[in-house]
C-alpha cells in the first residue's frame, strides 16, 4: 500500500486549518495528520485530537497547553515557538500546512524550509515581511512553496509548464469587499460589524478586515512577487465582485488563462496537498446559471488607500513590505478592539509608511527588528 502523506497543520482551529482537516477527512487514503498546532483554542483542538489522533499537538500559549495536557495525558502537548518549530520541522512530517495568521508564522516556516518539507502556504504575512529571504532559502533548499491563497493557487494552476518569460502580467482578482460601492463620506462611518461581513468568503477576522480595506489584495501582490519571482511591474489587480475567477495570467501573445470555481478554500487547499496530482474534490459541479454574470472594474486606490500604500511598498521593496505588514497587523488589531475607526487604518498606515526609511532586508535579525519597531510605532500612532 502507498504511504499516506503525514501532514502538520499549524493553525488547525482557524478557517484555513479547519478546511484543511475537511480535505484530509475527505481523502483518508492519501493523508494522515501528524501534528496539530493552535494558539489557545484548546476546546476545538481537543476534539480534533480525538478525531485525527496526531503524534503530538502544540498549544502556543503555555498555560493553555498545561490545561490540555491534563485533559489528554496520552497525547504529548508541546508549547511556545519550540513546539511550533517541532511540528513544522520534525523528521517524520511530509507536508506542513502553514495556516496560522500573522508574522509569528515566520519561525515555523523557516524550520519547515530548513528541514526540506513540502509546504502549503496560506500564511501570506510571512512572504510579505520576508519574501526575499524565504524565497531565496526555499530555492537553495529545493523546497517548493505551494500556494494556498486562492488567487495564487489560480496563478499557479494557470502558469503550469509555461516559462515566466512568456508572461506579460499576473492579474489578481479582488472581490472589492463589503464597501465597494460606498463613497468617501460613507467610508468615514463604517462599523466593525460591517467590515467583518464579507460578501463572498468566510475567513478569520484579520484577513476579513484586510479585505474590506483592500490591504489584503496589496499583501497578495507582494506575496505573488515572491512566490512567482515576477517583478512588481508585471503584477496587476482587477476588481471582480463575484469571486468566481480567482486570478488570471496574461501571456505575451495576448492569450489569457484564468481559473474559475465556486469561492471555497477547500479547492486550493486540496490542490496544494495533492499537487502535482488532482483528486476528486468536495465541490459540486459548477453551476453556470447561478453565476451567469462575471464583471470587472478597476480598483479605486483613492477610496481604498491601503491598496495604494501596499503597491508603493511593493515597488519600493527592501524593508517597506515588512514595515507595511507589521503596521497593518497592529492597526487592524486596534480596529478590532474598537480603539480606532475603519478609515483610520488607512490614514495611520499612510503616516507610518511615509516616515519609514528603507533598509535592505538580508538577515532574519534585520527583518525582526523592522517588524518590532514598526509594531511599536503603530501602537502609538
Ligand atoms: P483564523 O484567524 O481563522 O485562524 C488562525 C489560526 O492560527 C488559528 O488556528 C489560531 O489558533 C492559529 N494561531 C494564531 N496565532 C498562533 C500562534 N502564535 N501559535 C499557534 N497558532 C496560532 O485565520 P485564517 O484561517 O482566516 O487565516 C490564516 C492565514 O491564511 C492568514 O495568513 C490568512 O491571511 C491566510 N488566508 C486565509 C484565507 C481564508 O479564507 N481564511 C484565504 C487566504 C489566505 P487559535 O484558534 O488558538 O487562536
Ligand atoms: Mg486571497
Amino acid at each position: 500500500m502507498k504511504m499516506r502523506k503525514k501532514v502538520s497543520v499549524l493553525g488547525c482551529t482557524g478557517s484555513i486549518g479547519k478546511a484543511t482537516l475537511d480535505v484530509i477527512r475527505h481523502l483518508p487514503q492519501k493523508f494522515q495528520v501528524f501534528a496539530l498546532a493552535v494558539r489557545s483554542n484548546i476546546d476545538l483542538l481537543e476534539e480534533q485530537i480525538k478525531e485525527f489522533r496526531p503524534e503530538f499537538a502544540v498549544v502556543f500559549d503555555p498555560d493553555s497547553a498545561i490545561v490540555l495536557q491534563k485533559r489528554l495525558p496520552n497525547t504529548p502537548i508541546l508549547s511556545g515557538l519550540d513546539g511550533l518549530k517541532a511540528a513544522a520541522g520534525h523528521k517524520d512530517v511530509d507536508f506542513v500546512m502553514l495556516a496560522m495568521s500573522g508574522s509569528i508564522g515566520l519561525h515555523p516556516a523557516l524550520a519547515a524550509i530548513h528541514a526540506k518539507k513540502q509546504i502549503g502556504l496560506a500564511n501570506k504575512e510571512i512572504l510579505v515581511m520576508a519574501g526575499e529571504m524565504i524565497s531565496g532559502l526555499a530555492k537553495q533548499q529545493g523546497v517548493e512553496l505551494l500556494p494556498v491563497d486562492s488567487e495564487h493557487s489560480a496563478l499557479f494552476q494557470c502558469l503550469r509548464n509555461e516559462p515566466l518569460s512568456s508572461v506579460r502580467r499576473l492579474i489578481l482578482t479582488a472581490s472589492g469587499g463589503p464597501f465597494r460601492k460606498k463613497n468617501a463620506e460613507e467610508l468615514e462611518k463604517v462599523s466593525l460589524e460591517e467590515a467583518l461581513c464579507h460578501p463572498n468568503w468566510s475567513m478569520g477576522p484579520k484577513i476579513t478586515v484586510d479585505s474590506s480595506t483592500l490591504l489584503n489584495k496589496g499583501l497578495e501582490m507582494i506575496e505573488a512577487r515572491w512566490l512567482f519571482e515576477v517583478e512588481p511591474e508585471r503584477i496587476d489587480v482587477i476588481v471582480h465582485p463575484q469571486s468566481v475567477i480567482h486570478s488570471l495570467v496574461e501571456y505575451v501573445d495576448g492569450s489569457i488563462l484564468a481559473q474559475l470555481s465556486k469561492p471555497n478554500m477547500v479547492l486550493p487547499i486540496q490542490y496544494a496537498l495533492t499537487y502535482p496530482e488532482r483528486k476528486p474534490g468536495l465541490l459540486a459541479p459548477f453551476d453556470f446559471q447561478a453565476c451567469s454574470q462575471l464583471t470587472f472594474e478597476p480598483p479605486d486606490k483613492k477610496r481604498f488607500l491601503c491598496l495604494q500604500l501596499a503597491l508603493d511598498a511593493l515597488k519600493a521593496g527592501g524593508s517597506y513590505p515588512c514595515a507595511l505588514n507589521a503596521a497593518g497587523e497592529i492597526l487592524v488589531e486596534r480596529f478590532l478592539s474598537g480603539c480606532i475607526s475603519w478609515i483610520d487604518i488607512g490614514r495611520k498606515l499612510e503616516k507610518l509608511m511615509s516616515s519609514h526609511r528603507r533598509s535592505n532586508m538580508l538577515s532574519l535579525d534585520s527583518i525582526l527588528s523592522v517588524d518590532c519597531e514598526m509594531r511599536e510605532l503603530a501602537r502609538q500612532a
